[in-house]
């Protein structure tokens, strides 16, 4: 790469409260030559509430391709470039990854300007403890591919799950977990992430439907949806004495057969006293 080539970077920004935004982003902001927002209008109104007057284009999913030529001839002009979306990271189910793909393979500099994203937002502040977590981003519109998805994380290793959904498929996305999942896996809503009508809602998924189809409040604006894994609820429901015979056993022999004992000796069922003996392992 020559040296008077310019820079992307790939700038997150708020995903409500404008004033989430790094002071980093906002100087990147500023010195550009000019910014790529999905939504120009949106962007707009970021840039101008921090008092930032630079040039926009735009870049979205359907000319991402074309964009990113430009791109690389502005880049290779000595121009530096910022890549922003409507909210929260680029390329974190949102345009960007192609522009940052055909630029890394051509050698450009991209540099990341770390902020905001509403899945770790809403882990952040759900209260599950969990060391690891699969983003799954959007499910399929279509109920018959969601709960084919939906089947496919039944088989998953014990980690909490993270969806991102839209308000019009809220309730539809709940019947079809409770479909695949069944009525008592815990699920957090995290609705509107630091907006004024934030709120976190914790139930079952059974009872979290209910809560959605009685206010209709309840089904407007951003979700995350956290499913925790299994294992946090077995937790709770394997008594003290289960658990501490499962924690003996592991002191002593392989998991596998620390599991087949303790199945003979509380009569629990297996499948309970392996997600606890997994959750153990993996704290
Ligand atoms: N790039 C973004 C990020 O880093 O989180 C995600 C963009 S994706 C197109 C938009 C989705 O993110 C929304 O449909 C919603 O599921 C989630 N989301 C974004 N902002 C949110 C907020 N303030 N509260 C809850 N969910 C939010």
């Amino acid at each position: 790469m020559q040296q008077d080539y310019g820079t992307l970077y790939v700038v997150a920004t708020p995903i409500g409260n404008l004033r989430d935004i790094s002071l980093r982003a906002l100087d990147i902001l500023a010195s550009v030559d000019c910014i790529a927002a999905e939504h120009i209008d949106l962007t707009r109104h970021l840039l101008s509430h921090h008092g930032i007057h630079t040039s926009l284009m735009t870049l979205h999913q359907h000319n991402e391709h074309l964009v990113a030529e430009k791109i690389a001839n502005l880049l290779a002009s000595n121009q530096n470039i910022a890549l922003v979306t409507d909210a929260g990271t680029p390329c974190i189910s949102d345009p960007g990854a192609m522009l940052i793909h055909l630029l890394r393979s051509s050698g450009h500099r991209v540099v990341p300007i770390p902020g905001p994203n509403a899945a770790i937002c809403a882990l952040s502040a759900s209260g599950i403890r969990s060391n690891s977590f699969f983003f799954y981003g959007f499910l399929p519109v279509k109920s018959g591919e969601r709960k084919r998805c939906l089947t496919s994380l039944t088989t998953f290793p014990p980690c909490t799950l993270i969806f991102y959904e839209a308000p019009h498929r809220i309730v539809e996305c709940i019947k079809d977990m409770i479909v695949i999942f069944g009525t008592h896996r815990q699920i957090t809503l995290a609705r509107e992430l630091t907006k004024v009508f934030e709120t976190f809602h914790t139930d079952n998924l059974e009872n979290t439907l209910q809560w959605l189809l009685a206010d209709e409040n309840q089904q407007k604006g951003e979700f995350v949806l956290l499913l925790p894994p299994v294992f946090e609820e077995n937790k709770a429901t394997l008594s003290q004495d289960v658990r501490h015979t499962v924690q003996v056993l592991m002191n002593e022999f392989p998991l596998k057969q620390a599991v087949q004992l303790a199945v003979s000796i509380t009569g629990e069922k297996k499948k309970n006293l392996y997600a606890y003996a997994l959750s153990i392992k993996s704290d």
